[in-house]
């Protein structure tokens, strides 16, 4: 999905760690949430703000999915305000991916998060610099211990995987759109 700003400005909403959104879950079921085993329900209990990342303006979800939007009084609205409480510390995932694409563009992506200091997107054309590339910026981020999961990927087939294989089916793959 996407919100059009009143400002102008689009706030996209197709990936996962989206650094301008957060989810919210009211003080009245707050108790249950933090001492139950909510699971799955929490996805139920919860909704989504999102911040508009040129004005500041705020979009908060209602109970019936509506979006109500409001304004900054005052500027100087932090930019991370919806951002992880790990700020710069958040631990990202660093994803590599090679595929021929129909439209032409270049096969490759190497994707790290964005929001934080330590991010990026980029784009290769040939695989071996994809690959030194995905090496390069893994052993940084396991380094910095802001790692969260790494896999490199090469026409279906992973050839490299952090901190694991994980099991049949689970291997991320809505992080790009
Ligand atoms: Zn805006």
């Amino acid at each position: 999905m996407k919100i059009s700003c009143a400002c102008g400005e689009v706030i996209p909403d197709q990936t996962d760690f989206i650094p301008y959104k957060a989810r919210f879950v009211a003080d009245m079921d707050w108790d249950d949430v933090a001492e139950g085993d909510v699971g799955e329900r929490l996805w139920e209990w919860s909704r989504c703000m999102w911040q508009c990342t040129a004005c500041g303006r705020l979009y908060v979800e209602d109970r019936q999915g509506g979006l109500h939007c409001f304004a900054p009084e005052k500027a100087g609205v932090p930019s991370d305000l919806l951002g992880s409480a790990h700020g710069d510390a958040w631990k990202r995932p660093l994803v590599g991916n090679w595929r021929a694409r129909a439209s032409g563009g270049p096969p490759g992506e190497l994707w790290w998060g964005f929001g934080v200091s330590d991010e990026g997107m980029e784009e290769f054309s040939r695989w071996s610099d994809l690959e030194r590339r995905y090496h390069e910026v893994f052993e940084r981020l396991r380094d910095r211990d802001v790692l969260r999961s790494a896999f490199l990927r090469h026409e279906g087939r992973i050839v490299h995987e952090w901190p694991g294989r994980a099991p049949e089916g689970e291997v991320q793959t809505g992080t790009f759109h």
